[in-house]
C-alpha cells in the first residue's frame, strides 16, 4: 500500500540548540557561507544526502547527535557567532535607512520565486531574477514584502529516457516539509484569504510566510479544507492547466496577494505599502483589488480610484514578444469579475483591452494600470516600446512611457566562495553597496586569480562525473557499462556552458547547425573544448523536447562523450556549479528575443566570459574586452541560413579566438592574455550585474517617485485622485477638438549652425485653458520622406491675443546642420502626470 501523505517527524531540539531551529527558518542561511558551513557540520552524511536541506536534515538526525552537539563547545559558540550575525543582519541599518524619505513599505507581486533549490517555486529567469530582488533588497534593508503563490508540485523534475525524451516528474511538496511558517492571525486560527469564484462559489488560500532575510515572503496556498476539489488544485503547479485554471491563479495571486497583505500587516504592524511593483503581467489584478478597497472604502468613483492606485504602481514587462504575453478570452475574465462586489465589470475588461475585442491582454492591464513601467535591459526597452506603441497612437516609439531598468544577479548566492573570499580580503564585503570592491582584483595576482579558475573548473568536472553516472543509471545503463563516466571531462580543457530553459528562440541546438565541425573542435588534439549543456523544455512544448533528445543523442557517442554531456534537471542546485566552473557561458538566442537574460551574469562573477549574441544585457555592455560577442546575420530572413551564418560565426569564434587565448600560456602555464579578460570583466561588469545594482535603481527610479506619487493622490481624502480623474475626463472630452490651427515662422538671420527660428503657433483647444496643455516645437533630422527622429522638444508659451485666440511663442535653436524639420503638437499637461504621454493624446500640427 502507498502512503497518500509523507511527513517528517523531527527530534525536538534541545532548549541549548534552539538558536539552530531561528537560522534554519530563514533562508538567509541559503546565500550565507557560515551558516552553511554550520550547517553541514551537524552532521555531515545527513547535509549531503538530504541536497543541503537544512529542514530535511534536521528531520532524520538523530536524537543522540543532537545531545553530543548541545554538549560540543565548539559547535555551541560557532552557533552563537552565526545567530549573532543574523541578528545584527535582521536588525542593524542599512544602506536604505539612510535615505529620506523613502517609501514606508514597497509590495513585489511574482508567479514565481526562485530563492533556493529547497523551495522550488520556481522555472526559470523570471522566478530566480524575483528571487534575487529579495535577497538584495534584504541585504540593502530595503522594506519588500514578497507576494506569490505556493504551489502544490512546484516545477518539475526532469530525467531522460534512454533515448533521451525528456520525462517529467512533479513530487508533491509538503508544505510542513518546506522552510516556510503558516501566518496566525492574532486569535490564533491560520490567516486565509477568500475570493469569488463564479457559480458562487468561493476560494479560500493560506497564508505561508517564507523568510527571506529580512522580507518576508508571503504564498497563497489554496489546498485547504474549506475548498471544494477544484478550488484545491488551483495552485497545483506553476503554470499548470488551461486558461481557466491560470487566470483562476492569477486572480488569486492579485487580488488574493493584496488581501493576504492586509492580513500581513494588520498582524505583524508592518506599515501598509505604498508602492506595488509587478514583476510581469500575471499579478495584474492586484490593481483591481486596490481599486475597490478604494471604492468601497472612500467612496470614490472608479475613475478616481485608478488615479490613486495607478500613481503607487510599478509594472515591469519581461518579454519581448507579443506572443509571450498572457492573454484570456475576455468573456472568461467577465465570468469572473462578476463576483467582485461594486465593481463595474464592463470598465475593469477595458483596462485589458487590445486590438483583438474578444482577447483580455494582461500586459495592456499592466500598463494602463501602472504610472510607471519599465523593460529589463537597454534593448528590451527599445523593444518594448515599439511593441506597446499601439497603446499610445499619435507618439514615436522613442516617447512610449516605458523605460528601462537592466537586470542583475545577488552576488552572494551565485560567487563561488572562494571568489567571494577573495573581494572580501581584498576589499571587504561586495555585496551591498555600488560594488566599488571589484576594482580591487587588481591586486590579486594573475597566478592566484588562475588557481581559482583552476579550482572551480575542477569542482565542475566532479560535478559533472557524479550527475553523468546517475543519469546514466536513470536511462537504465548498468553500472558495469558505466567505468566511462569515471572519466568524463577533463580539469584541463576549456570549458564552455549552456543552460537554460529550451524555448526555441533561445537555440539550444545551434551548435549542432555543422556537426562534424562541433567534433573537430572538441576532440582537437592541442586546443580541445568541452562543452556542459542542461534546460528544462516546457512540458507542452514537444519541439523543445525534440531539440533535447537530438542534443542527447549526439552527446552519446562514445567518441565524443568524455567532451560533450546534456546534463537532466538544472535547478538552482546545478546551475552553480555551471557559474562556479566554465571558462565560457555561451548564449545564442535570436536577436532581440532575450529580454535580458541573466546567467551569463552570474558565470562572469565568478570570472567566466561571455560567448554571446548581443542581446539583452550582452548588447548593452559587451565592450571587446570582457568576452566576445557573436556576429547576428541582421537582416536575413531565411531563417535556416540565418542560423548557419551565426553557427559559422560561432565555430569560427571559438577556434580561432577563444581557444588559442586559452591555450597561450606563459612559462609558468598561466594564460596571461586570458586572465587579463578575466580580471577585466570581474572589473567592468562586476559592479554592474549586481542585483544590489539593480534594487537601488528601482528604488531611486521608480519606488520613490511612485511613493510620492501615491502619497499626494492619497491625501486629504484622496482629493488629488479626484481632481485628477475630473480633469482627465474633461481634456478627453474636449480633446477630439483640440487642434493646430496655425504655424508661423520666422528665422533670426540665416538658415545657420547657431541661429534661431521663432515659432508663433494658433491653436484650438476646445474649451480647455493653456494650463491645461503644453504646446510643443518637436524638431530633429528630417528624411526624405519629412519623417523627424533623434527629437528634441521646447515648449511654446501662452502670449495674449486680443481677439480671444489662443496663440503660443517660442525659439528653436538651430543646434544641427543638414535636413531639419519641426513640427508643433499639444499634448495635456498637469502636475500629477509622469510624462506628457500618459493620456495617450496628442494633437499634431
Ligand atoms: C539564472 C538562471 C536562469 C535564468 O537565466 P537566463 O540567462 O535568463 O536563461 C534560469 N534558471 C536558473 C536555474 C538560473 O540560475
Amino acid at each position: 500500500m502507498k502512503a497518500l501523505r509523507r511527513l517528517t517527524i523531527r527530534a525536538a531540539l534541545p532548549a541549548e540548540l534552539a538558536k539552530l531551529g531561528e537560522i534554519v527558518e530563514n533562508l538567509r542561511w541559503s546565500w550565507h557561507p557560515d551558516s552553511l558551513d554550520l550547517l553541514e557540520s551537524v552532521d555531515p552524511d545527513l547535509w549531503q544526502q538530504s541536497g543541503h536541506d537544512p529542514n530535511r536534515m534536521l528531520g532524520e538526525v538523530s536524537a543522540e547527535r543532537l545531545g553530543q552537539l548541545s554538549r560540543e563547545r565548539k559547535f555551541l559558540r560557532r552557533l552563537e557567532d552565526v545567530h549573532d550575525d543574523l541578528t545584527d543582519y535582521l536588525t542593524q541599518p542599512r544602506w536604505y535607512q539612510q535615505l529620506a524619505d523613502s517609501p514606508s513599505s514597497i509590495a513585489y507581486f511574482s508567479p514565481e520565486f526562485g530563492i533556493t533549490e529547497v523551495l522550488p517555486q520556481y522555472s526559470g529567469g523570471l522566478g530566480i531574477l524575483a528571487g534575487d530582488h529579495l535577497k538584495a533588497a534584504s541585504d540593502l534593508g530595503v522594506p519588500i514584502i514578497g507576494v506569490g503563490l505556493l504551489y502544490g508540485a512546484g516545477y518539475f523534475r526532469q530525467s531522460l529516457s534512454r533515448d533521451g525524451w525528456q520525462l517529467e516528474h512533479y513530487p508533491p511538496l509538503d508544505p510542513q516539509g518546506l522552510p516556510i511558517q503558516a501566518l496566525h492571525a492574532a486569535d490564533g486560527s491560520p490567516s486565509r484569504v477568500a475570493l469569488p469564484l463564479p457559480d458562487s462559489r468561493t476560494l479560500h488560500a493560506q497564508i505561508w510566510v517564507a523568510k527571506v532575510g529580512r522580507v518576508p515572503l508571503l504564498l497563497l496556498d489554496s489546498d485547504v479544507e474549506e475548498n471544494d476539489n477544484a478550488a484545491r488544485q488551483i495552485t497545483d503547479r506553476l503554470y499548470g492547466g488551461g486558461a481557466e485554471h491560470r487566470l483562476e491563479q492569477e486572480l488569486l495571486l492579485g487580488i488574493g496577494g493584496v488581501r493576504a497583505i492586509r492580513a500581513y500587516c494588520e498582524v505583524t504592524g508592518t506599515p501598509a505599502p505604498q508602492v506595488f511593483h509587478t514583476n510581469e503581467g500575471h499579478a495584474g489584478f492586484l490593481g483591481i483589488e486596490r481599486i475597490r478597497e478604494i471604492v468601497d472604502g472612500y467612496q470614490l468613483t472608479f475613475d478616481e480610484a485608478l488615479q490613486a492606485v495607478r500613481a503607487g504602481t510599478v509594472f515591469t514587462t519581461h518579454t519581448p514578444v507579443p506572443a509571450g504575453i498572457d492573454r484570456f478570452s475576455r468573456d472568461l475574465v467577465a465570468r469572473h469579475l462578476a463576483g467582485m462586489p461594486g465593481l463595474p465589470t464592463e470598465r475593469i475588461l477595458e483596462l485589458g483591452a487590445e486590438e483583438d475585442p474578444t482577447i483580455f491582454n494582461m500586459a495592456h492591464m499592466g500598463l494602463r494600470l501602472g504610472q510607471r513601467a519599465n523593460g529589463v535591459s537597454r534593448l528590451h526597452g527599445e523593444v518594448s516600446r515599439e511593441m506597446f506603441a499601439g497603446l499610445w497612437p499619435g507618439f514615436d516609439s522613442a516617447e512610449v512611457p516605458i523605460g528601462s531598468i537592466t537586470n542583475g544577479v545577488h552576488a552572494p548566492t551565485w560567487m563561488a566562495r572562494e571568489a567571494l573570499e577573495i573581494a572580501e580580503r581584498e576589499a571587504g564585503s561586495i555585496a551591498v553597496g555600488q560594488g566599488d570592491g571589484f576594482q580591487a582584483v587588481d591586486q590579486v595576482s594573475d597566478g592566484e586569480l588562475w588557481r581559482l579558475r583552476n579550482e572551480l573548473r575542477e569542482r565542475l568536472v566532479d560535478e559533472v562525473r557524479r550527475r553523468v553516472h546517475n543519469s546514466s543509471l536513470q536511462r537504465g545503463m548498468s553500472e558495469a557499462e558505466l567505468g566511462w563516466t569515471a572519466s568524463v571531462f577533463d580539469p584541463d580543457v576549456l570549458t564552455i556552458g549552456f543552460a537554460r530553459r529550451v524555448p526555441s528562440y533561445k537555440r539550444l541546438t545551434l551548435m549542432l547547425r555543422d556537426p562534424d565541425r562541433l567534433r573537430a573542435l572538441l576532440l582537437d588534439p592541442e586546443r580541445p573544448v568541452q562543452i556542459v549543456i542542461a534546460g528544462k523544455s516546457h512540458p507542452a512544448d514537444d519541439g523543445g523536447k525534440q531539440l533535447i533528445a537530438q542534443m542527447v543523442r549526439f552527446a552519446d557517442d562514445p567518441a565524443v562523450r568524455h567532451r560533450i554531456t546534456f546534463l537532466p534537471d538544472y535547478d538552482i542546485g546545478m546551475a552553480r556549479y555551471l557559474y562556479w566552473g566554465v571558462d565560457v557561458w555561451l548564449n545564442n538566442p535570436l536577436r532581440p528575443l532575450e529580454a535580458c537574460g541573466t546567467s551569463g551574469m552570474k558565470a562572469a562573477l565568478n570570472g567566466a566570459l561571455n560567448l554571446s549574441i548581443r542581446d539583452g544585457w550582452w548588447d548593452e555592455w559587451f565592450d571587446g574586452e570582457n568576452g566576445w560577442a557573436i556576429p547576428t546575420a541582421d537582416g536575413v530572413s531565411d531563417p535556416d541560413r540565418r542560423d548557419d551564418i551565426e553557427a559559422g560565426a560561432l565555430y569560427d569564434l571559438v577556434e580561432k579566438s577563444v581557444a588559442p587565448r586559452f591555450y597561450d600560456r606563459d612559462s609558468s602555464g598561466v594564460p596571461t592574455r586570458w586572465v587579463q579578460m578575466v580580471r577585466h570583466t570581474l572589473k567592468s561588469l562586476g559592479p554592474k550585474v549586481l542585483a544590489s545594482r539593480m534594487v537601488t535603481d528601482y528604488v531611486q527610479q521608480l519606488y520613490a517617485p511612485a511613493a510620492v506619487s501615491s502619497a499626494q493622490m492619497v491625501a486629504d481624502h484622496f482629493a488629488a485622485a479626484r481632481e485628477l480623474a475630473a480633469w482627465r475626463r474633461k481634456v478627453l472630452d474636449a480633446w477630439p477638438g483640440v487642434r493646430v490651427l496655425y504655424v508661423d515662422s520666422q528665422l533670426d538671420g540665416d538658415a545657420q549652425l547657431g541661429g534661431r527660428l521663432t515659432l508663433r503657433a494658433e491653436v484650438a483647444l476646445n474649451g480647455l485653458s493653456s494650463e491645461d496643455v503644453e504646446v510643443q516645437a518637436v524638431y530633429g533630422a528630417a528624411d526624405t520622406d519629412d519623417r523627424l527622429s533623434d527629437i528634441s522638444t521646447v515648449r511654446l508659451k501662452p502670449i495674449e491675443h486680443p481677439d480671444g485666440t489662443c496663440w503660443f511663442e517660442g525659439e528653436l535653436p538651430l543646434e544641427r546642420t543638414g535636413a531639419f524639420g519641426y513640427t508643433v503638437r499639444v499634448l495635456p499637461s498637469h502636475a500629477n502626470l509622469a510624462t506628457p504621454a500618459e493620456l495617450a493624446v496628442v494633437a499634431v500640427a
